[in-house]
């Protein structure tokens, strides 16, 4: 027999979870499928190397304010990484070192320039698309904008290895406008862009967030539950899953990452934006690399270039005869961050005086419930399908990071999807009754 329910949510990642939540506690039934045998999705808290690691999302701030929220709603508690004392960065194929300050300082001219008119295109991040002609900024690439800018050599290195960073891909793949809507998140301000998108994580791991708010639900999630097809008209949804199991929905909320969006078989068949987005896929392709090494160690920070196969590496966590550093790359093709010998040799770009004992990741470039690490958007893609991309079409409804208004791309945006979806749906069942 075919099950019923008023509103099936498919991903229990945080958007999906935020959703399930504000649509059960209204008073709705609620089911959701999650492909995984755990939630979290893209947050993915585990124990290994000794620490409690990120595999996926890592930091949160409080100018994040759905994010936050949540911190304060369930008394979460935060950490950090322990600070820098070290900083080291290349001049050419020389190392250069000193400490954060003055790679702050090398970076700031760029950054300052390249972000001047961020209020200008982005007065109202909560509503990225204000400014009528965003389209004409949106056209250019991150490494075009910063090639204009006429940077030293040292400078222009040091400033892409900060936005590969940020961004996990290379940059002429990047729009520019991401580094707008990071900074307009930060309300124009670059150094506290810098601390809100790395600093600050869940203390007892990021996975609290996801189990609080799995119980503050009635929802009845299925792990282990890959939806395989939906089929749709204006008054509900039948949605198939697991091994030949079907659902039927008044409503149904996809938050599927970008990327894979295109590969659901969804009749009557997505808006063309909707799969042309995906289709095209996020400008994201890259690595993150959890690297255990020999101790003691004073901790670091070290930034390389972009065609490096780790342009970032940091201390997250110090012990006392061994640390744990946190690395980022711009192309999953470049490294295999499980493989202990390619991290070293990575790392040898810095230091040689680092021995590596043990390397962790996951690779989510070939996740096929991901496909994808962080949003960031290639050139055009904001203006084009961003409004397409949050439109509900007819029972389907759709709440994900991706598609987020200010901290697209970050757990705040996956949680602010989600809180709209819950909102509108409620309101569409609401005036139905
Ligand atoms: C390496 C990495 C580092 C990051 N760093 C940060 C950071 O420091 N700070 C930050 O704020 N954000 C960070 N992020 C981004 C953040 O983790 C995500 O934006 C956010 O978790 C996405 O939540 P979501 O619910 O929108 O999507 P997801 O978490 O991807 O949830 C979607 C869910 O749908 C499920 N699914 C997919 N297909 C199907 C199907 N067919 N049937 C059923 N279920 C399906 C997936 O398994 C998944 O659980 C990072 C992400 C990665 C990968």
């Amino acid at each position: 027999m075919t099950e019923q329910t008023d509103v099936v949510v498919i991903g229990a990642g945080l958007a999906g979870l935020v959703t399930a939540r504000e649509l059960g506690n209204r008073g709705h039934s609620v089911v959701v499928l999650e492909a995984r045998d755990r939630l979290g999705g893209r947050l993915w808290t585990e124990h290994r190397l000794g620490r409690t690691l990120e595999l996926g999302g890592n930091w949160l701030h409080w100018t994040q304010p759905h994010v936050w929220a949540e911190v304060t709603r369930y008394g979460l508690e935060v950490s950090r990484g322990p600070r820098s004392e070290e900083t080291y960065w290349l001049a050419g194929n020389e190392v250069r070192r000193g400490n954060l300050d003055d790679f702050m300082t090398l970076i700031d001219p760029g950054m300052t320039r390249l972000l001047e008119d961020t209020m200008k295109w982005l007065p109202r991040p909560d509503a990225p698309l204000t400014v009528e002609n965003l389209a004409e900024a949106d056209q250019f690439n991150l490494q075009e904008m910063l090639d204009k800018l006429d940077l030293t050599e040292d400078e222009k290195n040091a400033n892409e290895a900060a936005w590969v960073g940020h961004f996990n891909a290379p940059l002429d793949q990047c729009a520019y406008v991401n580094a707008l809507r990071w900074t307009a998140g930060a309300s124009g301000h670059w150094h506290l862009m810098h601390e809100a998108s790395a600093i600050f994580r869940l203390k007892d791991g990021n996975d609290t967030l996801v189990k609080a708010i799995a119980a503050d639900t009635d929802a009845e999630i299925h792990l282990n539950a890959p939806v395989t097809a939906i089929r749709h008209t204006g008054e509900g949804a039948t949605v198939s899953y697991g091994e030949g199991r079907q659902i039927q929905a008044r409503k149904v909320v996809i938050t599927v990452p970008q990327n894979i969006l295109h590969k659901l078989d969804v009749q009557p068949a997505l808006s063309e934006a909707k799969l042309a987005a995906s289709r095209e896929k996020t400008a994201s392709q890259g690595v993150k690399a959890w690297i255990r090494v020999r101790g003691p160690i004073k901790p670091f920070f070290a930034y390389s270039a972009q065609d490096k196969p780790l342009s970032v590496i940091r201390t997250e966590f110090l012990g006392e005869d061994d640390a744990v550093l946190v690395g980022f790359g711009a192309d999953a093709n470049r490294i295999d961050v499980t493989d202990k010998d390619q991290v070293q040799e990575a790392i040898r770009v810095w230091r040689d005086d680092l021995e590596v004992l043990e390397v962790t990741g996951h690779k989510w470039m070939d996740d096929e419930y991901a496909g994808e690490t962080w949003q960031i958007q290639r050139p055009g893609q904001l203006t084009k399908y961003h409004a397409a991309q949050q439109a509900s079409e007819g029972a389907l409804h759709f709440a994900s990071s991706d598609i987020a208004n200010i901290w697209a791309g970050f757990f705040d945006g996956a949680i602010e999807s989600g809180l709209r979806a819950g909102r509108n749906i409620h309101a569409e069942l609401k005036a139905q009754s």
